[in-house]
């Protein structure tokens, strides 16, 4: 039984020991991420009964990016069931950086995992849709549902995006070319991006790992989001790339299926128990939040939550 007192002083001790560890930088490639306050920084755990613990700047909204990744995987599972998913995305590790070109031409266009950007990218297209806003929608809609009806877009972040995707839409056109994009590739691109540039509080995202915690119902608002046989999937895919290119020496240091993006958040789920979620803007060379992962990692290993332990 997981006593709360507990957990509230092993989360105030983990973001006062490693809130401000040093190192790191914003990422720049996004216009407006090089320009959030680098000094921020919040952890919160969530745990499936619903009960928040937070610490640190807990009303900052923060840019989601590459956690969005896991949501629409959410939505494309839904709408297609997992096997279909597999097929036409994959479950693998590509071993390379998330918009490696390299990844997509080594394997016949097939973008392996959707946790990379040419597998969430590929993700977007599969969802169903009527229409561009339709796709968009739906998208934002599982964010919300998994974590908060506030999540929401920030024009000023998703047209720094839109200005300087070049990469992604190459991505989205190699796709089309090798059979692996499902609508429009500029539809694609645009709406990957726009799941990129919504904004979210620490809590929020902790709340979107206690609704995969718990195998789909979102402990909060009490609602079954997702189908219980979808949740393994999504976290086995969160194990396999889910902390970019070094997400085996996540697995092999804290043991848990987890996400990052390059806005500073990072997310773990202890299945069964709890989302635990960090921000702070400054990143390591492979994009993973520097703060974020001791943070993160601190409440874990004190709690002694490690998939792979006996
Ligand atoms: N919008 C970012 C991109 O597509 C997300 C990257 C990330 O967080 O990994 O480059």
């Amino acid at each position: 039984m997981l006593d709360l007192s507990t957990l509230h002083s092993v989360v105030e001790q983990s973001y006062r020991e490693f809130g401000q560890a040093p190192g790191g930088a914003n990422a720049d490639y996004i216009p407006f991420l090089a320009n959030i306050p680098s000094d921020l920084s919040a952890l919160a755990v969530v745990t499936a009964n619903g009960d928040v613990i937070s610490a640190g700047d807990i009303h900052y909204r923060f840019a989601i990016e590459s956690i969005s990744k896991v949501c629409t995987l959410a939505l494309a599972l839904e709408d297609w069931g997992a096997q279909t998913v597999q097929q036409k995305i994959g479950a693998d590790a590509t071993g390379m950086p998330f918009n490696s070109v390299m990844a997509l031409e080594l394997h016949g266009g097939k973008p392996l995992s959707p946790l990379v950007n040419a597998g969430a990218i590929a993700s977007a297209s599969l969802i169903k849709a009527e229409n561009t806003e339709d796709r968009w929608n739906r998208i934002l809609g599982m964010q919300r549902k998994l974590g908060s009806p506030q999540i929401k877009l920030s024009s000023p972040l998703n047209e720094s995006e839109q200005s300087t995707n070049f990469h992604n839409r190459a991505i989205a056109w190699l796709l089309y070319s090798s059979g692996y994009l499902y609508c429009d590739p500029m539809e694609a691109c645009d709406v990957y991006t726009r799941q990129c540039s919504t904004l979210l509080t620490t809590v929020e995202l902790a709340t979107m790992g206690a609704t995969l915690a718990t195998g789909g119902i979102n402990p909060l608002s009490k609602e079954r989001v997702l189908s219980p046989d979808n949740t393994p999937r999504i976290l086995a895919d969160m194990t396999m790339e889910g902390l970019y290119d070094t997400s085996g020496d996540w697995a092999y240091t804290v043991g848990l299926p987890g996400k990052s993006g390059v806005g500073g958040g990072i997310l773990a789920v202890v299945p069964g128990v709890m989302g635990i979620a960090a921000f702070s803007p400054p990143l390591d060379d492979i994009g993973n939040s520097v703060r974020g992962q001791k943070m993160v990692a601190s409440v874990a290993n004190t709690l002694g939550y490690n998939l792979y332990k006996s």
